[in-house]
């Protein structure tokens, strides 16, 4: 095909001639860099064929189970993929996990007991996890349960502060938590390695404490996992990474065995554990969404970057920034202005395959402390490995951007974003 029946294209979509112009420019500048994605997504790829082999995954697996689910042999399977896939003992894999918060409950509360501490080494937890754990006063919390919980911020310069991690673990220390991914806030998101330094660390002051990471938005962005580091449970969302765009609900908790059936004990109930949970012909979407996982993140992870670089030669500040390492699939951009935040996620919406004609609004959401916006024209209601992006109305008026099923759909929305800016009087082409 020509490129200007491409363009053509673009062009009787809203995108005009000049975004295109910087949009080409700035794709033509990343193809070493795509090209180093792809060969992760392969090794990726490689690695859950493996694990599904290996399992002897058949349609059989497929089948629905409902009341109880006593012997869903998809299930089981299922888990078996996961954690051979990422390198544990075991797996929780459910859609009875709601979504990663509920997971990372799911994990914290069953395998802590009243009287613990819960230690945060990597400063402040993502928002949602702040009643959980009871940082903010929520009825229900870990806190009400008699858990303690100290944190450790990072340094300015964002390195670990291993003095003040040494001086918070005591003989009630039970469990670290750690959060790769940035989540709202505007450090920088671990790489899988320097986990691996701070689980060493924390590990050679108090061997027996669990390690768990908040793996959200990470799974697959590298070719190693936290459980590949020493992590004892990595925790996440089906609507984000590892559920390829195809699983409609579920999140994951694989690890160590111990603390797997404890959480298992915490989802279902003392002496049920995993043996309890019918799959209600779910089976099939989280087995093939987890295959496409590593191509659709690799798309995604394409579309941070790009969005990076326009937004660079666009003035504005972004975290990660165009050339450094990525670590997972979130792209901050820091807009100045509320307005900016709106016309941004505007564009986003309007670029979707479902429901591109509403404009999104900021709104009170549960869970957060200011009102946020969120474009998302999604299959799967609220899916973040879906092209989507968010930000809460205050300063310094960042959007987080993530997803795309398929790097054109990325590429479109982020073109998109740039032309309502433009439309808007906030920047000049
Ligand atoms: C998304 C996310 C969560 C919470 O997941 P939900 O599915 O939205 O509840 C927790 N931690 C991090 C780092 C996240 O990105």
């Amino acid at each position: 095909m020509e490129a200007n029946e491409i363009n053509a294209m673009y062009e009787s979509m809203g995108i005009s001639r000049k975004v295109l112009a910087l949009a080409e420019e700035v794709e033509a500048s990343l193809k070493e860099r795509f090209l180093a994605i792809d060969e992760t997504a392969e090794y990726n790829q490689l690695k859950v064929i493996k694990a599904m082999q290996k399992n002897r995954v058949s349609d059989i697996h497929f089948a629905a189970t409902t009341g109880y689910g006593y012997n869903d042999l998809g299930r089981d399977t299922l888990e078996s993929v996961y954690a051979d896939a990422f390198h544990g003992e075991s797996a929780l894999v459910r859609p009875q996990l709601m979504s990663g918060t509920h997971a990372l409950h799911v994990a914290l509360s069953g395998n802590l007991r009243p009287g613990d501490e819960l230690l945060s080494p990597v400063g402040k937890p993502y928002d949602t996890l702040e009643e959980v754990i009871g940082i903010r006063e929520s009825a229900g919390s870990l806190k009400e349960y008699g858990v303690v919980y100290r944190q450790v911020d990072l340094l300015p310069d964002g390195s670990f502060d291993y003095d003040g991690i040494r001086a918070a673990i005591n003989e009630k220390t039970k469990l670290v938590t750690i959060q790769r991914s940035k989540g709202y806030a505007t450090r920088p998101t671990l790489s899988v390695e320097r986990i691996g330094e701070l689980i060493a660390f924390v590990k050679s002051v108090k061997p027996d404490v669990i390690c768990m990471v908040d793996n959200c938005y990470g799974e697959f962005v590298e070719r190693i996992e936290p459980t590949d580091v020493g992590a004892d449970m990595i925790v996440g969302s089906l609507i984000k990474n590892p559920g390829g765009g195809l699983a409609p609900i579920g999140g994951y908790i694989v690890g160590k065995q111990e603390c797997i059936d404890q959480a298992s004990y915490r989802l279902s109930a003392p002496g049920l554990g995993k043996e309890v949970g019918a799959s209600l012909g779910l089976n099939q979407q989280l087995f093939q969404g987890f295959f496409l996982s590593p191509t659709v993140v690799a798309g995604a992870l394409k579309g941070a970057i790009f969005a990076a670089n326009i937004y660079e030669k666009l003035g504005f500040s972004v975290v990660p920034n165009g050339t450094e390492p990525r670590y997972d699939i979130i792209q901050a951009v820091t807009l100045k202005t509320a307005e900016g935040v709106i016309a941004f996620c505007q564009g986003i919406q309007a670029a979707a395959p479902v429901d591109s004609y509403v404009s999104p609004e900021p709104w009170d959401m549960p869970g957060y402390d200011a009102p946020v916006i969120m474009a998302a024209g999604a299959f799967v209601q609220g899916s973040s490995i879906e092209l989507s992006a968010d930000g809460p109305i205050k300063p310094p008026y960042a959007v987080y951007f993530q997803g795309g099923l398929t790097w054109y759909h990325a590429k479109l929305g982020i073109m998109m974003s740039v032309e309502k800016m433009a439309q808007a009087g906030l920047i000049e082409l």
